[in-house]
C-alpha cells in the first residue's frame, strides 16, 4: 500500500510538469503568432516582423519565468511557515500534538488505542515528518520548487514561441497572415489534444476550446494592428 501511494505521487507530479509545459507552449504560440500577425497587419516588413517576434519570445519567456517564480515562491513560503509553526508546536505542546496525530489516525478508521499506538511510534521516530505529512499534507516530493517551475514555464513558452516564429519565417509574403494563422491553429489543436490526454479530459473539446481562443486572439490582434497601422 505505501509503495502504491508513492508511485502515484510520482506519476501525478510528472503529469503536472508536463501539463504546465504544454500550457506554456500554448501561451508562447498564441502570443507570438498574434503579435507577429498584428505587426504584419500594420504593414511591417519581414525583418520588422522577425524582430518583433523575437522580442515577443524573449519578453514572454522572461515574464513567464518571473511570474511563475513569484507565485511558486509564495506557495513555498507558506509551506515553510507551516512547517516552522508545526516544529514550534511540537516543542511546546508535545502532548497536544500526540493527541492531534491520534485523532488523525482515528479519522482514517483506526480504533482509539491503535491510533494512539501509531501516534506514539511516529512521535518517537519522526515527529516533525509525520505531522508535516499527516496534518499539513505536505510531502517532500510535492513541495513547491520555484526555480524548476520558472525554468519549465520559460523554456516551454520559448519553444512554443519559436514554432510561431518558424511559421512566420516560412510564410510567403503574399499570404503571410493566413499561413501563420493556419499553422498556429493546427499546432494549438495538437497541443490541446495532448494537454487534455495528460489530464484525462475529453481531447476534442479541449482542442476546440484552445483553437477558438487562439483564433480570437489572432483575429483581434490583426484587427487592432491594421487599425494602428493606418493611424501611425
Ligand atoms: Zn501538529
Amino acid at each position: 500500500m505505501p509503495i502504491r501511494t508513492h508511485r502515484e505521487t510520482h506519476r501525478g507530479e510528472r503529469i503536472g510538469w508536463l501539463r504546465a509545459a504544454v500550457l506554456g507552449a500554448q501561451d508562447g504560440i498564441v502570443s507570438t503568432a498574434s503579435l507577429v500577425i498584428g505587426v504584419v497587419a500594420a504593414n511591417a516588413d519581414r525583418s520588422q516582423m522577425l524582430v518583433a517576434g523575437t522580442a515577443a519570445l524573449v519578453a514572454g519567456a522572461m515574464s513567464m519565468a518571473a511570474g511563475e517564480f513569484g507565485s511558486v515562491s509564495s506557495q513555498r513560503d507558506t509551506e515553510l511557515a507551516d512547517i516552522a509553526r508545526e516544529k514550534r508546536e511540537l516543542a511546546r505542546f508535545p502532548e497536544h500534538e500526540m493527541e492531534e496525530l491520534t485523532e488523525i489516525y482515528q479519522e482514517r478508521g483506526l480504533d482509539r488505542s491503535l491510533a494512539r499506538s501509531v501516534a506514539e511510534a511516529l512521535m518517537e521516530t519522526d515527529p516533525l515528518g509525520s505531522h508535516v505529512r499527516d496534518e499539513l499534507g505536505i510531502h517532500p516530493n510535492t513541495m513547491a520548487r520555484p526555480v524548476q517551475a520558472a525554468a519549465v514555464s520559460a523554456v516551454s513558452f520559448a519553444l512554443g514561441s519559436l514554432l510561431a516564429l518558424l511559421a512566420a519565417l516560412v510564410a510567403p509574403a503574399s499570404a503571410r497572415i493566413e499561413v501563420i494563422a493556419v499553422i498556429t491553429l493546427v499546432l494549438l489543436a495538437v497541443l490541446g489534444t495532448v494537454g487534455a490526454r495528460l489530464g484525462g479530459a475529453p481531447p476534442v473539446r479541449a482542442a476546440i476550446r484552445i483553437t477558438v481562443g487562439g483564433g480570437l486572439a489572432m483575429g483581434v490582434t490583426a484587427l487592432i494592428g491594421a487599425l494602428v497601422g493606418t493611424v501611425v
